[in-house]
């Protein structure tokens, strides 16, 4: 393949651009419901499902080799934002993530009474 060398310019562009924003817009399909999600650089888990992925030590860094699935194990309200928990399904660790305005607003609620059910019936303190 030829690489014409005035399109060089446009590249160091994007070098430049990608060294600057370290945050990916990556695609992914989710492996929980098989959604096709079209990341934004700010998408973590899936719209549709709210299922995340254990890739980050840190946000968007995607330095985590655990890899599997999170589930979302809790949801509450701080301020004007809805953070959701997920939990790993392998590792056990808990994240925070804002839920974010292209989620899929009724799986959030769905969830929400599913949490509150489950607080319901396992009414029990200490645990
Ligand atoms: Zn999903
Ligand atoms: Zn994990």
């Amino acid at each position: 393949m030829a690489v014409v060398f005035w399109d060089l310019g446009g590249i160091m562009e994007n070098i430049y651009f990608m060294k600057k924003f370290t945050k990916k817009k990556e695609n992914f399909v989710c492996e929980h419901c098989g959604r096709a999600v079209e990341g934004t650089g700010y998408t973590n888990h899936c719209p549709k499902c709210l299922w995340s992925k254990h890739v980050d030590v840190n946000p968007g860094d995607r330095l985590e080799k655990c890899d599997d699935l999170m589930k979302p194990v809790d949801l509450y309200k701080e301020g004007q934002n809805w953070i959701l928990v997920h939990r790993c399904e392998k590792c056990g660790i808990i994240k925070r993530n804002r839920i974010s305005t292209g989620d899929d607003f009724d799986e959030v609620i769905r969830l929400s009474q599913e949490i509150a059910d489950r607080k319901t019936k396992n009414n029990c303190h200490g645990g």
